[in-house]
């Protein structure tokens, strides 16, 4: 069987790789960048003193982005993050509107559903990054120390309350005085961002930017 675009599901010809060619031309790229102002930005307004977000791509719930986005998660398809990963950090290098990285850090997953996935669904995504822009990609350096259950029956501030203890910065010697571009897969209320970025601001990082693969327009 000849390979399948991940957007609409044709059978990809010669030269397409994991989207065929009108998939890959509406794929809805936000166009942001990191020196104006955008919507991934003002989620964190008032919340966490992130220098600078930004997304790839605009979510909705259904479409090219969406197949894309669980086949990457659910269905072992890890070079997906891989293709997204390369393609944004060829822009972001064009644009040069990312100040200068020291470390790409990804939204940690726990380990025991780590373990069931085998990958973390945003490494690729953010190893392609960091190899774009010549920063250095670390895995390790956040932990995700509970894992998150549906909490409907709790309230917000129980719920705020549990968020904060939910991951943790190590190793934070080496993160002291850097700059940090957190990536992660799509954003949404922006609540596991802000608990992750407070967690490297308490380790003293100088500045954490945001990269996300989509964000929930
Ligand atoms: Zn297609």
């Amino acid at each position: 069987m000849p390979p399948a675009c991940f957007g609409c599901n044709v059978q990809l010809i010669g030269g397409e790789e994991l989207l065929c060619t009108t998939c890959r031309y509406e794929l809805p790229l936000t166009e942001y960048n990191f020196s104006q102002e955008n919507h991934v930005d003002r989620i964190f307004y008032g919340r966490v003193p992130i220098k600078k977000a930004s997304s790839f791509l605009y979510f909705s719930s259904i479409g090219i982005v969406k197949n894309l986005l669980h086949q990457l998660k659910y269905k072992n398809q890890s070079h997906i993050g891989i293709f997204l990963g390369s393609w944004y950090g060829a822009l972001l290098a064009e644009d040069g509107s990312l100040p200068e990285i020291d470390y790409v850090v990804p939204v940690p997953l726990h380990p025991k559903k780590l373990r069931k996935r085998g990958y973390n669904q945003v490494t690729g995504f953010g190893k392609q990054i960091a190899t774009a822009i010549n920063a250095t990609f670390l895995e390790d350096v956040l932990t995700k120390t509970a894992n998150t259950k549906t909490q409907t029956k709790k309230s917000r501030i129980e719920r705020w309350q549990e968020q904060q203890s939910l991951f943790k910065a190590k190793k934070t010697n080496v993160l002291t005085g850097k700059k940090v571009l957190l990536v992660d897969d799509v954003i949404t209320t922006g609540a596991t961002i802000e608990v992750c970025a407070r967690a490297l601001l308490d380790a003293q990082v100088s500045e954490v930017y945001v990269a996300t693969m989509a964000i929930v327009p």
